[in-house]
């Protein structure tokens, strides 16, 4: 067990990454991006998950749910923060705030025994090992990282926030990085919808106002 240092969760036994309902902020970009409310529900498992992007928080997922664990019922509503970084071709894109240690995360976690979402270093998530997907995940893996060696970038799990866009390579032609960088988008979406979304459903909606 961590000490008073140690922000993780204890668990009985370590969560593994499929087991766990993400928040992947690429999922939520046009959305944060937008001037319009937005809102839904995310259902996993017996779980319903109100979610909305509301006006005066244009700059938060605020987030309304009911959990049982050992007998006891809790009502969740609370906002994550959203942050910001630059990018290359201007603009900026957003990373969640983890509401427990403040990290910039892309993607935030929730295990089954756990009543909040957090950064997979809070909650000790596992990357798993034998879940169906298994082989999806390795072969979608290596194909990113074959796009970021062209890139010149060093090798990366598609999750990690090192993943951000790497830097035009010296003597390279624009149009040339920019199929790179494509690809490289690409291959990550496709390593999230087969290898880590899970079971999760999310549907979206007019924002509801239970601020
Ligand atoms: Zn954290």
């Amino acid at each position: 067990m961590g000490g008073l240092t140690s922000g993780r969760t204890p668990y009985a036994t370590t969560p593994e990454d499929h087991e766990c309902l993400k928040l992947d902020v690429n999922e939520f970009t046009d959305a944060l991006n937008s001037d319009e409310e937005t809102g839904g529900t995310i259902s996993w498992g017996n779980t319903e998950i109100s979610f909305a992007i509301l006006d005066e928080e244009p700059e938060q997922l605020r987030l309304q749910y009911t959990t049982t664990r050992d007998g006891e019922t809790v009502e969740h509503n609370y906002a994550i923060r959203v942050t910001r970084t630059e990018c290359n071709f201007g603009g900026t894109r957003p990373w969640w705030q983890c509401p427990r240690c403040g990290d910039r995360v892309g993607i935030l976690y929730w295990p089954p025994a756990a009543r909040k979402f957090a950064c997979r270093d809070c909650h000790d998530v596992a990357y798993s090992s034998s879940r169906a997907s298994g082989n999806d995940d390795r072969t979608l893996r290596m194909r990113y990282n074959r796009v970021r060696k062209k890139l010149g970038a060093e090798p990366a799990h598609p999750e990690s926030i090192e993943a951000t866009i790497p830097d035009r390579p010296k003597g390279m032609h624009q149009e040339t990085y920019e199929e790179l960088l494509d690809e490289l988008k690409s291959v990550r979406e496709e390593w999230y919808q087969k290898a880590l979304l899970g079971p999760m459903k999310r549907h979206t909606n007019e924002a509801e106002r239970w601020v």
